[in-house]
């Protein structure tokens, strides 16, 4: 598969269970072209801009999938605010860990990003699909209807782009000023519909990088005292924003 899940527009308000035919270009472009084989994912947007996880169930002679999973898009109304992490891939698999326990916290994006002092290195499009699989896996355990996005792993540099997006944007740096969450966050995350949260490698990001965020806009947050591990930075600061945003 190619390392984004294809995507098809498709007529109707669908939901995890549908059945769905894909007709004309869309079919051959996901068997013929991207040689998918049966049970690939491929992303289902339908006219509501409700985005799903399908798998392919049949592929001839017509080509037809099932509707497995929402993932999480906009917020609309009264909707939380979307958190999306960004985490600098740590070493081994430590990223399973990471990408489980965020998808029960409920976040709704999470993009892995290498750094100046990453030990992990961007390792083709293999480890993307299986924290995808895990996310799948985690939202089902623990009764979650949407699947947080997972990215391709990005530079550095791309994860700003996005981090200047977003309503209000946090680099966790123990090096920041020892203020407690409890009286930064309020002010900061308030009415944010949208909260990006930068956490570190193991060697924790650079001067250059600190600075390089706050250019793009990131507040640097200190977790307290004590180093946390890369892992454990992103459930702390997810734990503490889904308490204070609901
Ligand atoms: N190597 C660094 C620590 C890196 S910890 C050192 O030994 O000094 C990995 C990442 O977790 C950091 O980049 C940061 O994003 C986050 N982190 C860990 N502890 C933190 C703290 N007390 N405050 C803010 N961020 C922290």
């Amino acid at each position: 598969m190619p390392p984004r899940m294809p995507r098809f527009f498709v007529e109707g308000a669908h939901a995890p269970g549908d059945h769905l035919i894909l007709e004309g270009g869309d079919a051959r472009k996901l068997v013929v072209v991207l040689r998918a084989a049966l049970g690939d994912p491929v992303e289902i947007v339908d006219s509501h801009g409700v985005a799903f996880v399908a798998k392919l169930r049949s592929a001839g002679p017509r080509v037809s999938v099932e509707v497995v999973a929402r993932i999480a898009g906009e917020p609309a109304g009264d909707h939380p605010p979307q958190i999306i992490v960004a985490q600098a891939v740590p070493k081994a698999r430590k990223m399973d860990f990471v990408v489980e326990k965020l998808t029960e916290l409920g976040v709704t994006r999470i993009i892995p990003f290498l750094s100046e002092r990453s030990v992990a290195r961007a390792g083709g499009t293999e480890k993307p699909a299986r924290w995808r699989r895990l996310a799948v896996a985690a939202a089902a355990q623990c009764g979650r209807l949407d699947l947080p996005l997972v990215d391709e792993v990005m530079t550095f540099e791309a994860m700003l782009v996005e981090l200047s997006r977003v309503d209000v944007a946090l680099l966790a740096w123990e090096l920041a000023a020892p203020v407690p969450l409890r009286d930064v966050l309020p002010g900061l995350v308030g009415a944010a519909r949208s909260i990006l949260v930068a956490i570190g490698p193991e060697g924790g990001f650079s001067y250059d990088e600190v600075e390089r965020a706050g250019v793009a806009g990131a507040h640097a947050v200190s977790l307290g005292r004590r180093i946390l591990r890369t892992e454990t930075a992103p459930v702390a600061l997810m734990s503490v924003l889904a308490y204070l945003v609901g």
